[in-house]
């Protein structure tokens, strides 16, 4: 049995933790504190699930790709993340949170984002709950990722540009942190993924693992059988794998398979593959596989997704990567373009390009007849269409 939960400090084996400043202690101890109790509680979880029913569109559908199961001559189920609204998972996440600050009496949301989704995310729920939103954002980002910004202006959200650094995600993330440290304890920070100090991994990883109870309901309900036999997703900072694991995690008939980004190939330096090529460090208050130089300065990731180019990856990944329970599968640019190609004309889907990175894994491991995969398809392709226009001609 692989333990999912972390321990008391909030440590998965050796990841984990929260090494935050001082000044942060009392904040994450008042959420350590609570979270589970209100997670947990009935009041809440009906409040959350009916959130997600009829706002975000849940359950997603547990879709059976037939023309993409005869060209790979095994079966494969696509689950659909990227039919909910805002076109990604990560409204799962910031809803669960949002609710969680406005019980812990919080007036005022700050946010980091990469390419914007989690931005836009935020900036939804914001807007649904009426509370003040400020999403920090590297000014390169904001730059390439325009209508993103835009969406987060009109939903009435306040975007700040980090301007140090590579002035992307992880600087992005800095700003965040500061802010949280600068502010007073009516702000609270919706973190977008399974990373950051101890209780976010956790609590976002409950929050993200509605996709893997979805997913057992409904193969169940599809093939008459438990679970399936390989689960496939993409790692960014983890939270729609885990997510998508979750419940199975101790199942070990269940092979399960994170794509992470490979960019130009793992043996130049772009790259964002911290499982293949991390070394332990501390990155975001937690310990993890993080892309560091021989002096243990953290690197540039990269990769063609901008929800997959940060260094660092969740604590949890990272043990169950040690543990051996999920296999790592590097997924270059050109691979995964291939393979959204590959889903546009089969399927009739335009993937998120992140997304497109698991799908990619059908490509490299070769799956038999009778099994059964299902892919986790994070988000749509919306945003990537530049990038696929430029790419795929
Ligand atoms: C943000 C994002 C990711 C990467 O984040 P994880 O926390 O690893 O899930 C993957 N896919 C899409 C569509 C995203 O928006």
């Amino acid at each position: 049995m692989v333990k999912f939960i972390p321990n008391e400090d909030g440590f998965y084996g050796e990841f984990g933790g929260a090494f935050i400043p001082e000044i942060l202690k009392e904040n994450i101890q008042e959420l350590k504190d609570s979270y589970s109790d209100i997670i947990d509680s009935k009041d809440f979880k009906e409040e959350y699930l009916n959130l997600l029913q009829d706002y975000c569109g849940r359950p997603t559908p547990l879709y059976y790709a037939e023309r993409l199961s005869e060209k790979y001559n095994t079966n494969v189920f696509l689950k659909r993340e990227d039919l909910n609204h805002t076109g990604a998972h990560k409204i799962n996440n910031t809803i669960g949170q949002i609710l969680l600050a406005r019980k812990l009496g919080k007036k005022r949301i700050i946010a980091e984002t990469g390419a914007g989704q989690h931005g836009v995310a935020t900036a939804t729920v914001c807007a649904r709950f009426g509370m003040e939103c400020t999403v920090h954002m590297g000014a390169k980002d904001i730059e390439r990722q325009a209508p993103n910004v835009g969406r987060m202006k009109l939903l009435g959200a306040n975007v700040i540009a980090a301007i140090s650094g590579s002035q992307t995600l992880k600087d992005a993330c800095n700003e965040a942190i500061n802010d949280w440290v600068n502010s007073s304890d009516d702000t609270f920070y919706i973190l977008g993924s399974v990373v950051g100090p101890h209780p976010y991994p956790d609590m976002v990883a409950k929050f993200q693992s509605i996709i893997s109870y979805e997913i057992a309901e409904q193969f169940k309900e599809k093939t008459g059988k438990d679970s399936p036999d390989n689960i496939i997703a993409c790692i960014g900072g983890g939270s729609n794998a885990t997510g998508a694991f979750y419940h199975f995690i101790n199942d070990n008939s269940v092979n399960l398979y994170g794509a992470e980004a490979a960019g130009m190939g793992i043996d130049t330096d772009k790259h964002a593959a911290s499982l293949s090529k991390g070394e332990i460090g501390i990155l975001h208050a937690s310990r993890s596989y993080i892309l560091m130089d021989k002096e243990g300065n953290v690197k540039d990731s990269y990769s063609i997704s901008s929800g997959l180019d940060y260094p660092g990856i969740g604590p949890l990944i990272a043990h169950l990567y040690k543990s051996k329970r999920i296999n790592c599968v590097a997924v270059t640019d050109n691979q995964a373009l291939k393979a959204a190609d590959n889903l546009m004309k089969t399927e009739g889907i335009i993937p998120a390009v992140e997304s497109s990175h698991a799908l990619a894994v059908l490509d490299e491991i070769k799956f038999d007849k009778n099994e059964t995969v299902v892919v986790n398809v994070s988000g749509r392709g919306d945003k990537d269409l530049e990038t696929y226009l430029n790419r795929l001609n």
